[in-house]
């Protein structure tokens, strides 16, 4: 191992977001540890760097404090389950992690003077009142439903992370990451990409949720990690939106995966979940003023590729 390459902490980094950030890191000329306890992170997704000289890796519970020796330059804090079904069915430790393990991150962080960067989320917002969602907005969530658990976490993630800011000068960044889809993906994590795919690649009817006529915005993962690295290098302690601000329905996302796929799957409307946001767009003015950034991959060409993925999974 280099050790004169910069040194980077990963938490989550066996996890979608993580492990592409690990490989991003790596090609760039850092030295990564990866720290994960696989609640909803995948062996799978390391595979690859086994072998690398500058890839370590250590199970770990960020919850429970980790020791780290040698030198540490950057610190992204990505542990947390992140899909609705997996923080429903975590909500406790979806609270520790977004809180003790975000102090213990940042605690790690002091001490080696590194920077730290938030993966936060636009589950801040809740459901929003305000349309598209500039990083001044403060939010519309309900503590005590079954978001809260991971929307209260993170916005006290990001307290703390100002907090460590300005009490300890500790250099820090907060993303708020919108919804990310790409390759890696868990087939089984609950959300509407891995179960649309799914289901239109085994022919099954596609599950949407309500009438279909709440919106989101989808951003492919390459896009998104190069973001939280311009963040890294170039933002400042202020939140900045991370996504891709091209807004669609639900119900057009399940139409356009089934024809990209190919398939005659129909469609199935089920129950809307309880505080299912109505409406989510980011707005990126702060990305693209601050970083020089803006995702460059279109919504069908993402989906493509991750239909791919999903093709070689499911
Ligand atoms: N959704 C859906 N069918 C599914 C899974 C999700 O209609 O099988 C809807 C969900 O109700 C939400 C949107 O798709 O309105 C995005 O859900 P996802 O779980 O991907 O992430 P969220 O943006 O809610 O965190």
């Amino acid at each position: 191992m280099a050790a004169n390459k910069p040194r980077a902490v990963v938490s989550g980094g066996a996890g979608f977001i993580g492990s592409h950030l690990c490989h991003e890191l790596l090609d760039r000329g850092m030295r990564v540890l990866a720290l994960d306890n696989f609640i909803t992170g995948s062996h799978q997704n390391l595979v690859s760097l086994q072998g690398n000289p500058d890839f370590e890796f250590r199970q770990a519970d960020v919850n429970h404090g980790v020791f780290i020796g040698g030198d540490v330059r950057y610190v992204l804090h990505f542990a947390s389950p992140a899909s609705p079904p997996q923080y429903d069915s975590n909500p406790i430790h979806t609270l520790k992690v977004g809180t003790l393990g975000t102090t213990n991150m940042l605690g790690l962080a002091r001490a080696k003077g590194a920077t730290f960067l938030l993966a936060s989320t636009s589950e801040v917002y809740g459901d929003p009142l305000v349309h598209p969602q500039p990083e001044t907005y403060w939010g519309n969530v309900n503590p005590i439903g079954p978001r809260g658990c991971y929307d209260e976490a993170k916005r006290c993630a990001e307290a703390f992370a100002m907090a460590y800011h300005r009490t300890h000068q500790v250099d820090t960044r907060i993303v708020r990451i919108f919804n990310t889809h790409g390759p890696r993906m868990q087939v089984s994590d609950g959300r509407a990409v891995p179960n649309f795919m799914a289901q239109a690649i085994r022919g099954e009817p596609l599950t949407v949720y309500g009438d279909g006529s709440q919106t989101r915005s989808l951003c492919y993962v390459s896009d998104l990690v190069g973001g939280v690295l311009a963040a890294l290098e170039r933002g400042d302690e202020l939140p900045i939106n991370l996504g891709n601000p091209h807004e669609v329905t639900v119900l057009e996302l399940a139409e356009t995966i089934i024809r990209l796929a190919g398939s005659t799957s129909t469609i199935d409307y089920r129950d809307l979940p309880v505080d299912d946001p109505k409406q989510r767009r980011p707005d990126i003015a702060r990305a693209r003023n601050l970083l020089g950034w803006q995702p460059q991959v279109s919504l069908e060409d993402g989906l493509g590729r991750t239909l791919e993925y999903f093709r070689s999974v499911v």
